[in-house]
């Protein structure tokens, strides 16, 4: 068996861009994943991902979310265009909702472009919501979504194409060794991770949108999320129906063994959300749906840390429910720290973990 410098296990997200951004600077690396890259247990597998710039006054993950669409827009105009979607994102706020307010001053603070509405102008320029006269909210106008699974499989498929390794399966022989392993990380290593990351079931639904009816697209409508409700969605994208997704964390489950199969009570929720918010759409059909989990880290922010007792070990994970958008960005990080020893910020280090509290049931957003 060849033995490389750094075998990255793990093909999702994260391992993709860190091994192709190893590969990229001329490090001899293998990329392993024992289910394929983008598979349907993995949290990379789902089929869309909002990427968005507001962070609250969590500016790090702003300025990356901007930094991640500007690779974006790169890689796949040399690939597959069709893989990042500009569609905006409106976020929907309470009367002096802090994260809200914060996120406003981080946008100015980090030049992101954005516009503040109130109830009448959110109804004048997206008709589809309906919300109360109260409400206010944030359009960031350069959000997308990315087209997930495939959008790995075509990171995978083009590092391969110029030159880098992979391997379906467990292990390869390397010096180094970084496990990107999402939801899988508290099962590898329980004694270190059990506590810390907390992988969660999470139902998404698709919902079919009215015969020739286009304002349930883009560019007629954005993604969108409704922070006090804890649901997000995005508009129909290749067709695949209206995306509604229910953001509270959910019950405990194992990555390989839970079922897949969509509940009825989330069906039932996410109707009900509709009726309140998307009226016209009260009696959609659902369509299909995806079951898929978060790797909740205990305040959200992701794990990039060495083992502490094993040298040579790197843990890179605690996605927690918004770590797609970062992707090429962790890539280029993770690699500029095993190539160049650039230091990490501490928010990321094991250290900072404390235990997830089971009472933690809302969004890390
Ligand atoms: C429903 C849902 C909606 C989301 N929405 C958004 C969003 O809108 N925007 C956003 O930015 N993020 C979002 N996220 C979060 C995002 O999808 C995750 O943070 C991200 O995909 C995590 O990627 P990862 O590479 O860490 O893990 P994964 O994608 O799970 O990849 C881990 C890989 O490791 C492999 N593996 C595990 N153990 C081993 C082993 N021993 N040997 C070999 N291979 C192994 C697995 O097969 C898997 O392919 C969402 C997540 C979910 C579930």
């Amino acid at each position: 068996m060849p033995k490389y410098e750094f075998a990255v296990i793990g093909a999702g997200v994260f391992g993709a861009w860190i091994a192709r951004a190893l590969h990229l600077r001329g490090r001899s690396v293998v990329l392993v994943d024992q289910y394929g890259p983008g598979n349907s247990r993995a949290s990379s597998g789902g089929e869309t991902r909002i990427l968005r710039m507001g962070y609250g006054a969590k500016e790090i993950y702003t300025r990356w979310s901007w930094r991640a669409l500007q690779l974006y827009r790169e890689f796949y105009a040399d690939t597959d265009p069709t893989l990042i979607q500009t569609t905006g994102i409106v976020w929907l706020w309470q009367p002096g909702e802090q994260t809200g307010l914060d996120t406003v001053r981080t946008f100015e603070n980090c030049a992101i472009p954005h516009g503040v509405l109130n109830a009448s102008e959110l109804a004048e320029r997206f008709g589809q919501f309906h919300v109360s006269p109260d409400t206010w909210a944030i359009w960031e106008p350069d959000a997308a979504a990315l087209l997930a699974r495939r959008g790995v499989q075509t990171v995978v498929r083009e590092s391969i194409k110029q030159g880098m390794a992979f391997q379906q399966g467990t292990s390869a022989e390397a010096d180094v060794y970084v496990y990107a392993c999402g939801p899988w990380l508290p099962k590898l290593f329980p004694e270190l991770l059990a506590d810390r990351i907390h992988p969660t079931r999470q139902d998404v639904l698709y919902f079919g949108t009215p015969s020739g009816d286009a304002s349930w697209r883009p560019p007629a409508m954005p993604c969108w999320i409704d922070s006090a409700a804890g649901v997000y969605g995005i508009p129909d994208i290749e067709n695949r129906g209206f995306k509604v997704a229910l953001d509270k964390h959910g019950p405990a489950i194992d990555p390989d063994t839970l079922s897949r199969e969509v509940s009825n009570e989330a069906v039932a929720q996410a109707r009900e959300y509709l009726a309140l918010r998307f009226p016209a759409l009260r009696d959609a059909p659902f369509l299909q749906g995806e079951v898929c989990q978060y790797e909740n880290t205990f305040n959200g922010d992701y794990l990039i840390d060495r083992h502490p007792e094993r040298e040579n070990v790197w843990l890179v994970g605690g996605g927690s429910g918004h770590g797609y958008k970062h992707g090429p960005v962790i890539g280029e990080y993770v690699a500029d720290a095993l190539s160049n020893g650039t230091a990490i910020d501490p928010i990321f280090s094991l250290a900072a973990k404390a235990r997830y509290d089971s009472g933690t049931r809302k969004s890390t957003i």
